[in-house]
């Protein structure tokens, strides 16, 4: 029987970048099996073994990073400089779950408290098995790395379904993981389209599913792993919200906001989508902004739209706010697909599509704002809760804003910074999803807690746990808890 194939295609230029397997639901489910048994070599390897093949790996992939970021070029369309960068965030976070997995996951004793006097307990995290990767195409490789290389640290095998758009890379990534680890099929990538995904998302053998994505296809997964109750760490999109208060740096809050909203042509999850400006900034703002925009262009600063049914929502967005609000920089006539020009439009009404649907393309719409609070209280009213930034001079405040801003991650006087920290947890809120890779979350999302309690003596007359207990032991046993815990403090 010959195998379907189906090509990934350079979205600048419609070039066949290269041709892959539509793998059926058979194929998923052999890899799933293959990876059972990988799964259960990997985990017996330990920590220390893992981390030495990480780390190895990690060189592996330094050492190709010219190839793979030339890869990422061609079937995402970014500049090189770019993939470059995200390869380099990729080997950051690579370094860092290897070195900490031991630290964070491996046994520890724990307090037993008063009534357990008598026992020793431990605590450690134990791999799950095999973790199904169903990633996006915007970021090829820092995006699924994000879940793979913590969940490998943490001692799991992985079947990695990369986007249709970006079969290439996520084939190279497993193959290149195998010059590390050659032995056993620890990292497979099945390609193929929307089944293939399903079909890996609905095998009972996968023990969780890290889904990055849009939130209508992260509803689908989320049905589809009920049925076998497998639990899921959900990364949609967002509509970030960049605020500006009345102290910020505005040259560097232009600079920041712009290259937030535009970079990789605004197809980021993170990127800045709205803007919120205090008023008495505002026009000199302004002014920083647009002085700068006039020196971003499509197809060189950044590429073009990756996948070509985003050019229909962005355009949509673009009509609906031009319509709508004053246009500051571009308007529909920046829509040449590929290519998107730069938008930004200004008092777009906040229930528009433009303010409330994730754009995913370089545009942004900006508000003033009568101050910073009404600034948070904008941002807050979004279905999502992704990141964010805030620009500001004065870092206590900026951080009380910070807190208060209803999102996984925000940035101060930078954008997208946290993603490139690697002990901070990834993630997001309401439609932005749930769960956390990266940091010490990352490695727990892909561990499951094993407790132990090991009665070291028995206590002489406080044998609670048997039917031989009589009156005078429940008797002592309340005279303990009130002595423990009866007194209140006022
Ligand atoms: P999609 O939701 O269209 O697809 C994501 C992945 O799911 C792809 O690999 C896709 O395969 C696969 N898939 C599609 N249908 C199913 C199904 N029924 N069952 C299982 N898998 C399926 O998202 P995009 O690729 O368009 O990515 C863009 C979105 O991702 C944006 O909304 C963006 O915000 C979000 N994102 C979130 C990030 C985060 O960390 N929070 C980071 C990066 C992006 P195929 O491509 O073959 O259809």
């Amino acid at each position: 029987m010959t195998t379907l194939t189906f090509d990934s295609l350079n979205p600048a230029t419609g070039e066949i970048v290269g041709s892959h397997p539509k793998q059926t639901p058979d194929a998923v489910h052999e890899a799933v099996g293959r990876a059972q048994e990988a799964a259960a070599w990997w985990a017996a390897l330990g920590h220390a073994e893992r981390r030495r093949r990480l780390l190895d790996y990690k060189a592996v992939l330094a050492q190709h990073l010219k190839e793979l970021a030339e890869l990422v070029h061609q079937e995402t369309g970014k500049p090189v400089g770019d993939a470059t960068l995200e390869l380099v965030l990729t080997l950051t976070h690579l370094d860092w779950a290897a070195r900490n997995a031991q630290k964070v996951l491996g046994r520890r004793r724990v307090a037993t408290g008063m009534i357990g006097l008598n026992l020793a307990a431990t605590l450690e995290y134990l791999p799950l098995g095999v973790v199904a990767v169903i990633g996006p195409w915007n970021y090829p490789v820092f995006t699924p790395m994000g879940s793979i290389a913590y969940a490998l640290a943490a001692g799991n095998a992985i079947v990695f379904k990369p986007s249709e758009l970006t079969p290439g890379v996520g084939v190279r990534l497993a193959e290149l993981f195998a010059e590390s680890v050659p032995e056993h099929p620890v990292l497979q990538t099945v390609t193929g389209l929307g089944e293939t995904g399903a079909a890996l998302a609905a095998d009972p053998r996968v023990k969780k599913v890290a889904f990055t994505g849009s939130t209508a296809t992260a509803k689908r997964v989320m049905a589809a792993c009920a049925e076998n109750l497998t639990p899921i760490v959900a990364e949609c999109g967002g509509k970030d919200a960049f605020i500006v208060d009345d102290d910020a740096d505005l040259g560097a809050a232009a600079d920041a906001c712009l290259w937030g909203a535009m970079a990789n042509a605004g197809q980021t999850c993170v990127g800045v989508e709205r803007v919120y400006v205090v008023d008495a900034v505002y026009e000199s703002f302004m002014r920083e902004l647009s002085g700068r925009v006039s020196k971003v262009k499509a197809g060189e600063q950044y590429g073009p739209i990756t996948m070509p049914g985003q050019v229909e929502i962005i355009k949509r967005h673009i009509d609906d706010a031009t319509k709508a609000g004053k246009v500051i920089t571009g308007g529909p006539g920046s829509v040449r697909a590929p290519y998107v020009d730069p938008v930004i439009v200004e008092d777009v009404p906040e229930d528009s599509p433009a303010v409330r649907e994730e754009t995913f393309g370089p545009t942004i719409t900006v508000r003033r704002t009568r101050d910073a609070q009404e600034a948070l209280s904008l941002a807050n009213a979004s279905s999502y809760g992704l990141g964010g930034t805030i620009f500001s001079r004065n870092a206590r405040r900026a951080t009380e804003l910070a807190r208060l801003m209803r999102s996984g991650m925000t940035a101060i006087n930078s954008v997208i910074s946290f993603a490139g920290v690697p002990s901070l947890p990834f993630g997001g809120i309401d439609d932005s999803g749930f769960g956390r890779i990266h940091g010490a979350d990352g490695l727990r999302e892909f561990a499951r807690s094993k407790a132990i309690a090991r009665q070291r003596f028995a206590l002489p007359g406080m044998n609670l746990t048997s039917f031989n207990r009589g009156p005078a032991e429940l008797e002592r046993l309340v005279r303990l808890v009130t002595f423990l815990h009866g007194r209140r403090k006022r």
